[in-house]
């Protein structure tokens, strides 16, 4: 991939780690109720170099980037598999069913 984003782009990634106190829940189970996790910003996320939560903003658009870029991933694995959907599922069983199983012997 060779997009310009002009002379310098400054927003890389940052590798972030699954939050160590909530284990990525976002949340802590309390005795009445599910608390915010606020060891992560109830992101469920973590700074992976410093094991800290990113500042919100930072956070907002860590989250943000990644979850395109997982969609856009979800959707070439799509194209690529597509076999793969509940669709297509529905499909060869139905293929399977009119061809191969459905032998009636007469
Ligand atoms: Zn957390």
């Amino acid at each position: 991939m060779n997009r310009s984003h002009g002379p310098s782009f400054r927003a890389p990634l940052i590798p972030l780690d699954q939050c160590p106190v909530c284990l990525g829940k976002t949340f802590i189970e309390g005795v009445f109720h599910q608390i915010a996790c606020n060891h992560c910003n109830a992101s469920g996320w973590v700074d992976a170099a410093t094991g800290q939560a990113l500042p919100l903003e930072t956070l907002a658009m860590q989250l943000g980037r990644r979850l395109r870029q997982s969609d856009e991933e979800v959707q070439q694995l799509r194209r690529l598999m597509p076999g793969r959907g509940p669709q297509s599922q529905y499909e060869q069983n139905n293929r399977r069913g009119a061809g191969a199983s459905n032998f009636t012997g007469d």
